[in-house]
């Protein structure tokens, strides 16, 4: 291995990847692949021929094939295997197949033999999956070099060049992530001060708001019922996430879907217009959650928004007007958003690569050296399906893979939960609202109250595991209802819902029974079992 080859930069993103490595004036360069793109979604799809596909491949194969359609990204808890057509995999299996992909279009670009990586994690990724990523870079054939928190890497971007501000703050608002940090950039190397922010909050969740409300509006005109048709969804979501981003620059888009229901033997075609504003009154509510993160982390750091100098916008959700709005609002200036936001993390992680290609100290003591890869150590995905399918230019690099094939695709195995669901209460307990066993599909609604006086918020953590003490289950995400009606304690009355659908997705929600107001999510539910 000859030290004289770069150090990829690689922003491993929960919706999108990219790669960059820094030229020879010190500048950052993003990588394009043959087609000229920089950004490789973060998917891979098992299709039912056996082939697997990865990236923009695996993106266009999403809506005729969603439940095997996978987001390859270390989930901020370890939620055990994934059930794929070729069988069950961890996040390190999966994620090993998109890094192995992405080596490729880097060797194919630089014309080089890449293995030296410096990866960007959230800030707030646990120790555990930063372990499990340096298992999927040795199962690509990679050396892991660094890890670099993101908004460091962004940090780097913002002051290149620059005069740099004592402390800034970086907003990341991405697609299945929001977090706010706080840095202090003093002698022109930034120190993570603090970072607040939710793995489950993120441009995903918009989307899923907006398909849900499109379902429901489809529902009320034509009488079909789509709720539970996974393609219906997948193509629902895919309108909802280019109505979001139509609406960044036009003040009204018209969505259209076409095909959607068969109805009376007729198809129905899902159709409606979609104001900015209408847009902005729905998703003002996450929005103000990301604003609660900010104030977290600038109370962990001990800052006050007239002291922090800069705020950098990064990550796709900072497009949205509305967004950028809010937080120049809050913070009481401008942000700066002068680099591209989905750009930023991985060109500022090409600076940090070239210092530590040169020896130098990199600013932060987040250095994680992955051992080389043993030989012959491959991912288990790529032993399991007949050939990974990418554009042309790859394929013949492919073809030299096993041709092994997977037995013909079988049902999914989530018949009944294996352990049971609960939510947070009083002194770290928890209370179940699903117990194991179950048979699934399944419903399941309890109401809960308030216990102070006039209070205002309510946050509903989830988890599932058989302990009574919450935090020994695995978390799987909280739900948030704001601005409740004052009421008196035990007054306000929460409905939470959990439904799980046959294929072990978990749709968890609360509904304020008063104002209706409600928050969802949905999660991919694992070690579910046969019954
Ligand atoms: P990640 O790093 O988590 O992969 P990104 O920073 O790439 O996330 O941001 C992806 C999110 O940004 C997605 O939810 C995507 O829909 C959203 N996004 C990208 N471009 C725009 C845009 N022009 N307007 C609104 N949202 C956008
Ligand atoms: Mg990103």
């Amino acid at each position: 291995m000859s030290g004289s080859e770069p150090i990829l930069a690689i922003d491993f993103g929960t919706s999108k990847s990219c790669m960059a490595v820094t030229d020879a004036m010190g500048q950052p360069r993003v990588l394009l692949d043959p087609l000229g793109r920089a950004l490789v979604p973060s998917i891979i799809s098992f299709r039912g021929d056996g082939h697997l596909l990865v990236g923009t491949e695996a993106l266009d194969e999403l809506e005729r094939n969603p439940l095997n359609s996978l987001r390859c990204e270390f989930r901020p808890r370890d939620l055990g295997p994934r059930e794929t057509l070729a069988g069950a995999f961890s996040d390190a299996d999966l994620c090993s197949v998109l890094l192995d992909h992405l080596r490729r279009v880097a060797d194919a670009t630089l014309q080089l033999d890449t293995r030296r990586v410096l990866m960007t994690v959230p800030a707030l990724l646990p120790e555990s999956q930063k372990q499990a990523l340096a298992a999927a870079c040795g199962m690509a054939g990679l050396i892991l070099e660094r890890i670099v928190e993101a908004p460091v890497a962004a940090a780097m971007s913002f002051a290149l060049g620059k005069k740099t501000p004592r402390f800034a703050a970086v907003y990341d608002f991405g697609g299945g992530k929001f977090e706010c940090s706080l840095l202090d950039l003093q002698g022109g190397s930034p120190r993570l001060l603090a970072t607040a922010g939710d793995l489950f909050l993120g441009g995903d969740d918009v989307d899923q708001r907006l398909a849900s409300s499109m379902l429901e509006a489809f529902f009320h005109v034509h009488g079909v019922d789509l709720r539970g048709d996974h393609v219906a969804w997948q193509r629902v979501m895919t309108a909802s996430e280019a109505a979001k981003r139509a609406l960044s620059t036009a003040l009204e888009h018209v969505v259209k879907v076409d095909a959607l229901a068969e109805k009376a033997g007729r198809l129905v075609n899902l159709k409606l217009t979609l104001t900015r504003e209408v847009f902005h009154e729905r998703i003002a509510d996450v929005v103000e959650r990301s604003i609660f993160f900010c104030d977290e982390a600038l109370r962990q750091a001990g800052l006050s928004p007239p002291s922090v100098e800069e705020i950098w916008l990064v990550g796709g959700m900072t497009r949205v007007p509305a967004v950028a709005e809010r937080v120049a609002a809050h913070f009481g200036r401008e942000p700066r958003s002068d680099i591209d936001p989905e750009l930023a993390v991985v060109m500022g992680a090409a600076v940090l690569a070239a210092d530590a290609e040169a020896g130098q100290r990199v600013t932060a003591p987040y250095g994680v050296g992955s051992p080389p890869p043993p030989e012959g150590v491959a991912s288990p995905v790529a032993g399991r399906v007949a050939r990974v399918a990418t554009k042309k230019m790859f394929t013949a690099m492919m073809q030299a893979q096993p041709e092994v094939k997977f037995s013909a695709p079988r049902p999914a195995v989530f018949e009944v939960t294996a352990s049971p669901l609960s939510v947070s209460t009083v002194g770290g307990f928890c209370d179940e609202v699903i117990g194991r066993n179950q048979q699934i599909p399944f419903s399941k609604t309890r109401i809960f109250s308030t216990g102070k006086d006039g209070q205002k918020t309510v946050q509903v953590r989830v988890c599932q595991g058989d302990s009574r003490r919450f935090d020994e289950n695995a978390f799987l995400g909280t739900l948030f209802l704001e601005d409740l009606p004052p009421r008196s304690r035990g007054q306000v009355r929460i409905a939470v819902t959990f439904h799980i659908d046959a294929d072990g997705v978990l749709e968890a929600s609360a509904r304020d029974e008063e104002t209706g107001r409600a928050h969802a999510m949905r999660i991919q539910l694992s070690g579910a079992s046969a019954g």
